[in-house]
């Protein structure tokens, strides 16, 4: 290989037309045989292939075009079959065909599908293993990837997820890693060898736990699964993304690896510190990840260009460097210059996934024989660069004014235990009252009328209104005390806002996966966030007209709205989230002021998410994050009821900062999880209300009267009557009406029961 090839861990699977979700999906509803599912998807692997291949990328990777998830996909070739699917796999001939495949990601007649979890900090979601007693090899999915692949270059590497990784994505901890690292490993390499055996020669290994916290008795797997496949006769690459190897530097380049690769972006400056301070190996490639694979800001190829002459090279030959995204481009979209309505002048400050090969192709040119060479893409690039760089619309001084004057008030609400009697005399609820997460269904007329809104936006507003309407009078006949309007106006919870504020924009085709065919369209945001006009109170207005009891307004979180967004990168993350934090301080404000709504939810479900790799850096994290939160909602009178939702478990390590967040009542994802959050709420004498979700909305069941009003029952032996609140575990908008009106009526009836017991007996 030549010195600097370029290379990726991965690129999108989607197509530039989400041609992966149609093919998918018109796979699962039928209206694809199976045949035709296979011809398609593997015409789309193919030309996902060539895509990279004329975007000059020299070395292409096989194996990250999952049918589904990597992960699932790494676990089938390991022969993670989960009992419960032992007679579908006999009856499937022991293969994995694509009824198996997505039973697995999607549940089969009843069975349950693998728990689905984030990757990483990023908002892809992946299938977590389920790791059997014996460990087997099912290779015949990724030989035909393999196949299909040498029929667009011979230039290719196989990217496997490494075992290391796997286990940890499985979720193992301390000595069950070692163990089960010795019972996987030999399965490993008689993978990699069938690959060897069908002329495969480098191997991509993708490491990424070993940029969180590595344990130390968890070292020695790592070292055994490299010393185990020590001895193929090919090129093992061992590749990290997501952050800096730094802790584990040292013990990294001692393993019996061809090539390390390195996150020069997220890790830049921990991963420089490690090379300058200990060398790089002279046996070893350096698979160098320099332009971002994770966020859509042009790189300043200039700056790389020096990075790599000044700060890399010193350490190594040019003939053992390579160049790399800093991880999958899969969390990018595919192509910018699909965005026909973006300004150019913006359309000049991205890169997406293709951009990111032309990047990788001048600097390779730039490196080798100068940047002359590269001409006249280089200068090019320099000045796009350098233009994006003086955008007026980055700068709004008023902003700028308002974050740096913040005082220590701005952040504070009159204590909880004082504005708690004063809500309750205010809005006058029922011991236990009822409540839901914010959406009803978004139904397919909805949609419709959503899709055709340029044509006929009166049209599309009197569907609103209409729909605001039914779903106020819905709640009043199922008996709900605080009410909703029902989001129907939403696309989605965060690009709806992304489309109101200033500093960011939406984008047409910029899809991502999200987890199997679900995808989304993050927001961009590019310059200082200023809310320019009220973004939801006339819906929220409309609603509480329509009824005496509460409405709840309904709002985005400001961590959240971060989280999901592409976000600029000259100012600091945590600027970004006050900025946003003042935008919906100011809407929060209009719904109490103009709207005159009495109880008000700002939405974080991605709070958890957001949270570091690394233990050492959550403090600092969760501090800035709690203070944006704060910040959103504490400008409010105290009789005021200020809500907030997350969803997924595991909320346990941040308990306490929930508790700082002050919000009066959160509602949370627990109809899953056996109470264990109620359980830590309790141990930590949480002091306001919470609403334990009392059924799941992500299955089709309803749930029954005994079931729900049982769940409330457990609750209250953990937490008194006064705490506590009734409500689905998330969100309705993507349930069906049917399913949704008996199941809040059981609901209803549920906590009536059960109030009607505790009155009894209080
Ligand atoms: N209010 C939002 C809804 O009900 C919350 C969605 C979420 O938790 N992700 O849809
Ligand atoms: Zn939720």
């Amino acid at each position: 290989m030549q010195p600097y090839t370029t290379t990726v861990p991965g690129y999108p699977r989607l197509g530039p037309r989400r041609e992966y979700k149609r093919t998918l999906e018109g796979y699962w509803s039928g209206k694809l045989s199976e045949e035709e599912f296979l011809e398609r998807i593997g015409q789309l692997q193919t030309s996902q292939l060539q895509r990279q291949r004329d975007g000059h990328l020299e070395l292409l990777p096989v194996g990250d075009f999952a049918l589904y998830d990597q992960v699932l996909d790494a676990a089938l070739w390991l022969g993670c079959i989960p009992e419960r699917f032992q007679s579908l796999w006999e009856e499937q001939g022991r293969q994995v065909t694509p009824t198996l495949y997505y039973a697995l990601a999607r549940g089969y007649q009843g069975i349950a599908p693998l728990e689905m979890t984030k990757w990483f900090d990023t908002n892809y979601h992946y299938l977590v293993p389920e790791l059997p007693q014996e460990f087997s090899l099912n290779g015949q999915l990724l030989l035909d990837k393999w196949q299909r692949a040498r029929q667009v270059t011979d230039r290719l590497k196989v990217v496997l997820i490494g075992p290391y990784t796997f286990l940890k994505l499985a979720k193992l901890e301390g000595p069950a890693v070692a163990q089960t690292m010795e019972r996987l490993i030999g399965v490993y390499r008689q993978g990699v060898q069938q690959l060897i055996d069908q002329g495969a020669e480098v191997f991509h290994l993708d490491e990424s736990y070993l940029v969180c916290d590595v344990p130390a008795e968890e070292w020695p797997a790592v070292q055994a699964a490299y010393e185990a496949l020590a001895d193929l006769p090919a090129q093992i690459l061992l590749h990290t993304s997501y952050g800096g190897v730094g802790p584990v530097y040292e013990q990294l380049v001692r393993l019996p690896v061809a090539g390390l690769g390195l996150d020069f972006v997220r890790g830049r400056e921990e991963n420089l510190q490690a090379l300058a301070q200990h060398g790089f190996p002279q046996d070893k490639l350096l698979v160098a990840g320099v332009v971002d694979g994770r966020n859509v800001w042009r790189s300043d190829l200039e700056a790389v260009f020096q990075l790599v002459r000044e700060q890399i090279e010193p350490h190594l030959a040019p003939e053992r460097l390579w160049l790399s995204s800093s991880c999958n481009l899969f969390h990018l979209p595919e192509d910018v210059e699909l965005e026909t309505e973006l300004p150019q002048e913006i359309k000049d400050g991205l890169s997406f996934a293709r951009q990111r090969l032309e990047e990788l192709h001048l600097l390779a040119q730039a490196l080798r024989h100068g940047p002359e060479a590269a001409e006249p893409g280089w200068s090019r690039a320099r000045e796009t660069h350098s233009r994006w760089m003086d955008h007026p619309q980055r700068v709004q001084d008023e902003v700028r004014r308002r974050v740096g004057q913040l005082r220590e008030e701005d952040f504070q609400r009159t204590p909880y235990a004082q504005r708690d009697p004063l809500q309750r005399a205010e809005l006058k609820l029922p011991p236990l009252p009822t409540t839901t997460i914010g959406s009803f269904p978004q139904t397919p007329e909805l949609r419709k009328a959503r899709a055709n809104a340029k044509q006929d936006p009166e049209g599309y507003r009197r569907r609103i209104l209409e729909e605001i309407k039914y779903v106020i009078q819905l709640q009043e006949e199922i008996g709900l005390d605080v009410l909703v309007h029902g989001e129907p106006e939403r696309n989605d919870m965060v690009q709806y806002f992304g489309e109101r504020l200033q500093g960011c924009v939406t984008t047409q085709l910029a899809w991502v996966q999200s987890y199997g065919s679900r995808c989304v369209r993050p927001p961009i945001i590019f310059g200082d966030v200023v809310r320019t006009q009220p973004m939801t109170l006339d819906e929220a207005q409309y609603a509480q007209s329509l009824t005496a009891k509460p409405v709840k307004g309904m709002l985005t979180g400001p961590v959240t709205i971060l989280q999901w967004s592409f976000v600029r990168e000259d100012i600091p993350r945590e600027e970004v989230a006050y900025q946003l934090a003042l935008a919906i301080r100011d809407e929060v404000r209009d719904l109490e002021q103009q709207a005159h709504l009495r109880v008000i939810q700002v939405d974080e479900p991605a709070f958890r998410e957001g949270l570091p790799l690394r233990r050492a850096d959550w403090d600092d994290y969760l501090r800035w994050a709690v203070r944006a939160f704060r910040l959103a909602t504490s400008g409010v009178k105290d009789t005021t009821q200020i809500h907030t939702h997350m969803c997924y478990s595991e909320f346990g390590p941040i308990i306490d900062a929930i508790a700082q967040l002050d919000a009066d009542v959160i509602s949370i994802e627990d109809a899953r999880s056996d109470g264990a959050i109620v359980r830590a709420l309790r141990d930590y004498h949480y002091p306001a209300q919470i609403g334990p979700g009392v059924y799941d909305i992500h299955s089709p069941n309803i749930p029954t009267v005994e079931f729900m009003a049982n769940k409330i029952r457990a609750t209250l032996e953990c937490l008194p009557v006064e705490q506590v609140w009734v409500n689905p575990d998330c969100g309705l908008k993507t349930r069906r009406y049917e399913e949704v009106i008996p199941s809040l009526k059981n609901m209803v009836e549920a906590a009536r029961q059960v109030r009607e017991e505790v009155t009894a007996k209080g």
